[in-house]
């Protein structure tokens, strides 16, 4: 049973509408009108507002700028094609915040507060969602945490805010990477699976030198051995070998994808065999040297389907197959897009 929220709202008293151009959207940095925030105090939820996009106050003494108690999740509302909204998957991306806030000692967040923050935000600034194809609105739902005391322990007091950007179809093109054996996204035992704020922020020097080595992005590999294919930069990992997707299977050290699972279902649906299993870093080689391995790609909410046409190993590099013959990958992709847009039935009941 799920509880009505009794949310205040404050309206913004000037629309950025209007003055908004949307052939010009950078990602993340367009946002919406109003956001949706709560408070986390004395042991529940409550000050439930819809108020005008802006700063919030806060003391420079949180626990989540100094000890990193703060999650994200990242997901988008679709025009559908009768007009209406509406958001792909948020149950697993509502699963997986909870999943990340117990790892990291944080309050949990109820779904009524969740689901109901994002229908009340997107019905707010419901004139924002781009109607263009392949537009999207991306929701950015955040918590972190707020006690004012600079001791090492768990906040008992925590803000959940929901953001939202307008933003343009995501052009990708086809990725050169390297594969990491030196540094380290995740390890047992650690907080791979979460998607908490400190897995960004240490991903980034690696990444920095990776692209001043001329790569696009890196492949995490596992930190006990530097043997197994991991995740792609922040996206998970697909090949198509012999004509099955075969993914790294969901662990500990990695980020449980929603576009992952999706794609998984969805191949599975179409009659393409699925193995989610570890995946080494030699068979991935060997593969691409005798010509089975025919479509390598990454997968995630920003570009559903990232293709990468080269891997790099201890600086020697592999050409991998051309990325227009990739029918697999790009079969299931459009298929993926056809739901979210309402185009195609939505068997698996996955828009919101
Ligand atoms: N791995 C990492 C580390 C990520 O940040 C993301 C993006 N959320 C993904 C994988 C892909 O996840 P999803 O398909 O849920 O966007």
């Amino acid at each position: 049973m799920i509880d009505t929220l009794t949310i205040k709202t404050t309206k913004a008293g000037h629309s950025r509408l209007a003055e908004t151009d949307y052939t010009d959207l950078p990602f993340g940095k367009v946002f919406t009108d109003h956001m949706f925030v709560a408070d986390y105090e004395d042991g529940e939820w409550k000050n439930f507002e819809i108020l005008p996009y802006g700063p919030i106050p806060m003391s420079p003494a949180i626990s989540a700028l100094h000890y990193g108690q703060a999650i994200f999740e990242g997901l988008k509302a679709y025009k559908q094609a009768d007009g209406g909204v509406s958001v792909f998957r948020a149950d697993k991306n509502f699963a997986r915040f909870n999943k990340s806030a117990t790892r990291m000692a944080m309050a949990n967040i109820p779904e009524e507060v969740f689901m109901q923050g994002i229908a009340a935000l997107i019905d707010i600034d419901k004139a924002w969602v781009p109607a263009e194809e392949n537009y999207s609105l991306y929701l950015r739902p955040v918590m972190f945490a707020t006690d004012p005391v600079l001791g090492v322990r768990p906040s008992s007091t925590y803000k959940f805010v929901i953001l939202a950007n307008p933003s343009a179809p995501y052009y990708s093109k086809p990725l050169k990477v390297k594969i990491e054996t030196h540094y380290t996204r995740s390890a047992e035992g650690g907080v791979g699976a979460a998607k908490t704020a400190g897995n960004y922020s240490r991903a980034m020097l690696p990444t920095v030198e990776a692209q001043a080595e001329g790569f696009d992005q890196l492949i995490w590999t596992d930190a006990k051995e530097h043997k197994y294919l991991e995740e792609s930069g922040a996206a998970n990992l697909m090949f198509v070998i012999n004509g099955k997707i075969v993914t790294p299977e969901v662990r500990e050290t990695i980020l449980d994808g929603v576009t992952r699972d999706t794609i998984i279902l969805l191949a599975k649906s179409m009659g393409t065999e699925v193995e989610e299993r570890r995946v080494s870093i030699q068979e991935v080689l060997d593969n691409i040297e005798n010509g089975s391995l025919t479509e390598a790609f990454a997968v995630g909410t920003a570009a559903t389907v990232t293709q990468i046409s080269e891997l790099t190993y201890e600086g020697k590099t592999y050409q991998l197959t051309d990325p227009a013959t990739r029918t697999v990958s790009t079969g299931i992709a459009k298929k993926l897009n056809d739901i979210r847009y309402g185009i195609t039935a939505d068997e698996f009941g996955w828009n919101w």
